[in-house]
C-alpha cells in the first residue's frame, strides 16, 4: 500500500518486524480486506552479511543492525566489566542477526504456561502444531517435524572429525545421540539444525514478510520508531511514529495494534503509552493510563558461560576464519553456498540436566572447533576475533535461572537506553546451577573421545577449582543468553500484562505477541518459539474476528 502519512486507517498495525512480527504480518495480510501496516525501527535486510550465515560475527558488532543496551547493574559488586546486551534491529529483527539454531524448547515448557500460569490454549500440543505449520524440515515430516512450511530447517552440514569427537564425548557422558535435537527430551547430543535455506539465512523477513510485500493491502515502514500507542477512552485509536529525521506523526488504527517489539522494547512501548507501574511512569513524567504493575518486571533470562581449551593438534576449524583460509571459505561460499560461511557459529549441541532437582533439562551446551581470542583477564576480546591457535569452545547456557530482573524506560522518548537490572545469580538455585554446569562441561571435555587432542584449559583455567572460585569466575564472565522473556508476561492473574489471548489488560485494541509474553523460560533458543507465538497470535486474532463477523 502507498499513501501519505496519516491518511489511511489501518485494520492491523504490527510494531516490530522481528521473529514474531514477521509471521503475524504475513498471516494477517493474507485477507485482502485487511489493511495491514508493519512498522520497523531498523532498515531493510539488504546487507549480504545478513544472508551469509557466518555474517553474524560482523552483524553483532554493527550499530546499523543491532540495539546495543548498556546494562547498568554491575555483574558483580565493584566489577567494571561492561555488560552489553544486543538485539536485532531491522527487517527480521533478531532473526536477521542471530545464530540460526532452530530450537523449539520442550513440550513441557508450554504445558507449564497453560497449567501453572493459566494461559488457556497454550500447551505442548498447540505449540507443536504451530512449529509444524512453520517448518519446512529437510528431514521430512514426522510427529515432531513439519514439511512445506515457510522456514527451511537444515540439519547439521558442518561435519569434521573433531565435531564427531565432540558428539562421541556426549555419548560417553551417557547422552543419547540424535540427528534432530528437537525430536526428543532428556540428555541428548547431536549436530544443531539451523533455519538456513540453500546456504542463506531464512529469517522472519525472508520467510514471511517477503511474501506479504507483494500484497496491495500491506505496507512496511522502515527506519520508523513507534513512540507510543494513542489511547482514547480506553481504546487504542492510533500510534505515534518518529522517523529517522525526528519527524513525528500519527497513523490511525480502526482495528488493533499488536506490539512485537521484543522482550527489551515491548514493555517500553507500553510504558511510553502510559501502561505500566504508576511509580515507574511518574518518575519519567508519563501519565498513567493503565496501572499494570508487572510491565517490564519478571524478566527471566538464560545465562551463558564459556569454557575455552587449547588443542594439542590443529584439528579445529579456526584456520577457516583467518588469512587465506578465510578467503577460500568466502570464495567457496559465493561459488557453492557451502562450507564454514554457510553455517551458524556452533556445530554441536547438547541438552542435559546439570542441577535441576526434578531431572528436567536445565543446561544447553554449544561446542565449536575454535576459540575466541581472550584478553589478559580471560574475557573474550570480541565475538569477531578468533584465536589463531587451535582451540575448542564449550559454551553452557543455564536454561532455568530463577533470578528475575527488569527493563524500564528512563525517558518518554523511543530509542533511549532503558534501565536494565538483570539480578544475575541472586538465588541459591542459580548459584548452585552455575557451579554444577561448569563441572559438567569440564567432564565433557575430559571424556576419552577428546583425550588425544585436548590441551590446557584456557578459561577459566585449572586453578579455578573450588566452588567459590568457579562462582566468582562465572559471575565475572557469564553474560546474557539473549533469550529474555516475561517483561509483558501472559497469565490469568491480576498482575499479568496480557491475557491468554495476548490482549493487554485494561485497554481495548492492543495486544503483545513476542518473547516478552512468555511467562516462563524456554528449554532452548527463542527464535522458533517467538515465531510460534506469532503464528498462534494470528490464529487467535483471525478466529476472534471471524466470530465477530459471523
Ligand atoms: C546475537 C543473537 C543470537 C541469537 N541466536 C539465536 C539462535 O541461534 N537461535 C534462536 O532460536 N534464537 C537466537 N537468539 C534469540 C532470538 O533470535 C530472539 O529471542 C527472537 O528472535 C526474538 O523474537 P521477537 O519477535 O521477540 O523479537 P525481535 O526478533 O527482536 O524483534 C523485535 C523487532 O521490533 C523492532 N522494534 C523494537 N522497538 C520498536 C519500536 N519502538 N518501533 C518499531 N520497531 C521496533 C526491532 O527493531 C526488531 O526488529 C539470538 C539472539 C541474538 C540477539
Amino acid at each position: 500500500m502507498t499513501g501519505n502519512r496519516g491518511q489511511a486507517t489501518w485494520d492491523y498495525v504490527i510494531v516490530g518486524a522481528g521473529s514474531a512480527g514477521s509471521v503475524l504480518a504475513e498471516r494477517l495480510s493474507r485477507d485482502p480486506r485487511h489493511k495491514v501496516l508493519l512498522v520497523e525501527a531498523g532498515g531493510p535486510d539488504t546487507s549480504p552479511l545478513i544472508h551469509m550465515p557466518k555474517g553474524i560475527v560482523k552483524l553483532v558488532q554493527s550499530p546499523a543492525h543491532i540495539w546495543a543496551y548498556q546494562v547498568e547493574q554491575p555483574r558483580t559488586p565493584g566489577s567494571n566489566i561492561p555488560e552489553v546486551w544486543i538485539r536485532g534491529k531491522g527487517m527480521g529483527g533478531s532473526s536477521s542477526i542471530n545464530g540460526m539454531i532452530w530450537s523449539r524448547g520442550e513440550p513441557e515448557d508450554y504445558d507449564i504456561w497453560g497449567r501453572d500460569h493459566g494461559c488457556t490454549g497454550w500447551n505442548g500440543e498447540s505449540m507443536t502444531a504451530a512449529f509444524k505449520a512453520i517448518e519446512d524440515h529437510a528431514l521430512g515430516q514426522s510427529d515432531t517435524r513439519g514439511a512445506g512450511g515457510a522456514v527451511r530447517i537444515t540439519p547439521g552440514t558442518q561435519r569434521y572429525p573433531l565435531a564427531e569427537s565432540m558428539i562421541a564425548a556426549g555419548r560417553q557422558m551417557g547422552f543419547a545421540e540424535t540427528d534432530d535435537l528437537n525430536s526428543m527430551v532428556g540428555d541428548r547430543v547431536g549436530y544443531y539444525s539451523h533455519n538456513i535455506r540453500k546456504g542463506r539465512r531464512d529469517s522472519g523477513a525472508q520467510a514471511f514478510v517477503k511474501k506479504a510485500k507483494k500484497r496491495a493491502n500491506f505496507r512496511v515502514m522502515t527506519h520508523t520508531l513507534v513512540r507510543r500507542v494513542v489511547i482514547e477512552q480506553g481504546r487504542v485509536t492510533g500510534i505515534e511514529l518518529v522517523d529517522k529525521d525526528g519527524a513525528r506523526w500519527i497513523e490511525r488504527v480502526g482495528g488493533e495494534v499488536i506490539v512485537c517489539a521484543g522482550t527489551m522494547e515491548s514493555p517500553q512501548v507500553l510504558e511510553r503509552s502510559g501502561i505500566g507501574d504508576g511509580a515507574v511512569l511518574r518518575e519519567v513524567g508519563i501519565e498513567t493510563a493503565v496501572d499494570s504493575p508487572d510491565v517490564g518486571n519478571r524478566m527471566r533470562e538464560h545465562l551463558s558461560y564459556a569454557l575455552a581449551f587449547r588443542l594439542t593438534r590443529n584439528v579445529g576449524i579456526n584456520r577457516k576464519f583467518m588469512g587465506l583460509g578465510l578467503v577460500g571459505e568466502v570464495l567457496r561460499y559465493y561459488l557453492t553456498r557451502t562450507g564454514a560461511m554457510a553455517y551458524g557459529p556452533f556445530e554441536v549441541g547438547a541438552f542435559c540436566n546439570a542441577a535441576h532437582p526434578d531431572g528436567r533439562t536445565d543446561l544447553q551446551v554449544y561446542m565449536g572447533g575454535y576459540v575466541f581470542a581472550l584478553s589478559d583477564d580471560n574475557h573474550p576480546v570480541s565475538l569477531g576475533v578468533i584465536d589463531p591457535k587451535p582451540g575448542l569452545s564449550i559454551y553452557g547456557q543455564l536454561l532455568r535461572p530463577t533470578s528475575e530482573g527488569s527493563v524500564h524506560v528512563r525517558t518518554a522518548e523511543a530509542g533511549d537506553n532503558p534501565s536494565i537490572i538483570p539480578n544475575w545469580l541472586s538465588t541459591e538455585y542459580d548459584r548452585d546451577a552455575a557451579i554444577k554446569s561448569v563441572r559438567l562441561m569440564r567432564k565433557i571435555a575430559a571424556q576419552p573421545a577428546l583425550a588425544d587432542v585436548m590441551g590446557e584449559e584456557l578459561q577459566p583455567g585449572a586453578a579455578v577449582e573450588s566452588d567459590e572460585a568457579i562462582l566468582d569466575n562465572f559471575r565475572r564472565n557469564a553474560t546474557s543468553g539473549l533469550h529474555g522473556t516475561g517483561t509483558c508476561r501472559m497469565g490469568a492473574d491480576e498482575r499479568a500484562v496480557v491475557d491468554a489471548s495476548l490482549r493487554v489488560r485494561g485497554v481495548t485494541g492492543l495486544r503483545v505477541a513476542d518473547c516478552s509474553v512468555m511467562p516462563d523460560l524456554i528449554t532452548g533458543n527463542t527464535n522458533a518459539p517467538a515465531m510460534a507465538v506469532g503464528w498462534r497470535a494470528a490464529d487467535i486474532i483471525l478466529a476472534e474476528n471471524k466470530a465477530v463477523a459471523a
